[in-house]
């Protein structure tokens, strides 16, 4: 087929890939962000078939179709709590197919030079991303214990593995035809995908996966240089790059350094303190917590992990059409790392259709949040902990936090005095301005939402 055919669908491909980056930045943006990644994937398809002399289409729609019967149900059943173990899987899953087409070009051509040394990098990260992603999947679902494994000397001893794959993949460079070597080098890869993510907490694994999914798409950079095809080397750069901006936001929402979190042991759930002296807090019933919104003028809404567990959103839709109603000015309070996976809040909340522009981000906010009347927070912990500011022993100290306690009122619904994903106690719920809200998110909303409406 004539080149220039392929070649401009690549640039559309290219494009729409950039642009569902661009998009996906915002929430009234990202469905559109969705439908130009999905249909620059579909032109990278088709061009990519019909540039390849294809021998046999019955493998690849064998390979559509049983990809698709189990992609589909794995996308529809998991619920959204599990997103970022379904984003290990599938990670595992493309880092393979990454590294197994490396392998293959290996044995096929056994090629020197730059063509070798890019067929190294791909398979080494393909790889090792491939043990690695299935652990972080084994940890987040607790198949595998999730606290840090840790030994002595095992930094030195993991870069000692690293160091050794790298320098057997070098020698390859230049000696290809040794096929032991690279046997020896995928078997190294593939135990150092293990051994760096047996040291992390099953806590850090969301950010870790991040940085997993930045090792993938360098895989698949790596594979279009080793196969000539601009499109991969493009689409892998991109994922590569968001991969490991998105880490970065991560460890500095939670103020972790990038090094804090992938060596030595960190991320460990810590013993619940809660519950050790049991101070006095104030407590109040759907109807009172009904009496105090109805009345308020402002309110900040605070979700947090608490809500996608209880799969409250719709609900809390329904209480801020009902206080709109009244006249009451509602926002809603973003957290970056509320919840588990980063966006979570956004999505959770854009599924209830919770207007885009009631979504406030932290720094936004806060500004306003001693002018708030009441902050509701729901099923949110760690992110109002003032410990982060207070306290710099805490394990949270310097996270940034929404100002919660600067409100005139605080409520916060939770099923009781557990602690949040840090396992630390939280002084807000002791404050005399604040009344906690004991019940389940949904149930709990579901009973002032009642009452409100009763009492128009
Ligand atoms: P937290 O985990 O701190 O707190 C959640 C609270 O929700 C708990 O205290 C729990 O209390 C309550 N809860 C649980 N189930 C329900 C329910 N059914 N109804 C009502 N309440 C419920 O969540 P935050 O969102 O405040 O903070 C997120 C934490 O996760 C941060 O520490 C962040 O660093 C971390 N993290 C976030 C990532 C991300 O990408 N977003 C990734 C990795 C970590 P109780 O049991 O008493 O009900």
């Amino acid at each position: 087929m004539n080149p220039g055919i392929y070649q401009a669908l690549y640039i559309i491909s290219a494009a729409s890939f950039i642009l569902a980056l661009k998009w996906m930045s915002a929430p009234a943006t990202s469905r559109r962000a969705v439908i130009s990644g999905e249909i620059g994937m579909l032109l990278a398809i088709v061009a990519t078939l019909l540039r390849q002399e294809v021998i046999s289409y019955e493998w690849i729609a064998a390979g559509l179709i049983v990809g698709s019967a189990i992609g589909v149900p794995l996308a529809m059943l998991m619920p959204m709590t599990h997103v970022p173990q379904r984003t290990a899987i599938s990670q595992a899953c493309g880092a393979l197919a990454s590294a197994l087409i490396g392998t293959a070009e290996y044995f096929r051509q056994l090629p020197h030079g730059f063509t070798m040394g890019a067929l190294v990098l791909e398979t080494l990260l393909g790889f090792l991303t491939f043990t690695a992603s299935l652990m972080a999947f084994g940890k987040l679902q607790e198949l595998l214990p999730s606290r840090p494994i840790t030994f002595r000397g095992q930094n030195f001893f993991n870069l000692g593995i690293l160091v050794i794959a790298v320098a057997l993949g070098g020698s390859l460079v230049f000696h290809p035809e040794n096929t032991i070597i690279f046997s020896i080098f995928v078997l190294l890869a593939l135990v150092f995908g293990v051994l760096m993510i047996i040291p992390i907490g099953g806590a850090d694994m969301p950010t870790v996966i991040a940085l997993l999914n930045s090792y993938a798409g360098l895989s698949a950079c790596a594979m279009g240089f080793a196969l000539d095809n601009k499109l991969l080397i493009i689409a892998g750069a991109l994922d590569g790059s968001s991969g490991l901006i998105l880490s970065i936001i991560m460890c500095r929402a939670m103020n972790r350094s990038f090094t804090n979190v992938l060596f030595g042991g960190f991320g460990q759930l810590q013993a619940a303190v809660a519950g050790q002296e049991a101070k006095p807090v104030r407590s109040a019933s759907p109807d009172e917590a009904a009496a105090i919104l109805g009345d308020a003028r402002s309110v900040v809404i605070i979700p947090g992990y608490g809500m996608a567990v209880a799969q409250a959103q719709h609900k809390i839709r329904e209480l801020h059409d009902i206080l709109i109603k009244r006249g009451v000015d509602v926002k809603f309070a973003i957290h970056p790392v509320a919840g588990r996976m980063p966006g979570h809040m956004n999505v959770l909340l854009a599924e209830a259709d919770v207007p885009y522009d009631k979504l406030i981000e932290m720094e936004d906010i806060n500004g306003e949040m001693a002018m708030t009347d009441v902050a509701l927070v729901v099923g949110a912990n760690d992110i109002v902990n003032p410990a982060a500011l207070n306290d710099p022993t805490s394990p949270i100290a310097g996270m940034p936090i929404l100002d919660a306690y600067k409100s005139r009122t605080i409520m916060v619904i939770k099923r009781g005095m557990s602690p949040g994903f840090a396992g630390i106690d939280n002084e807000l719920y002791y404050m005399d301005k604040t009344l906690m809200l004991f019940g389940d998110a949904k149930s709990f909303v579901a009973g002032i939402v009642k009452e409100l409406s009763s009492n128009h």
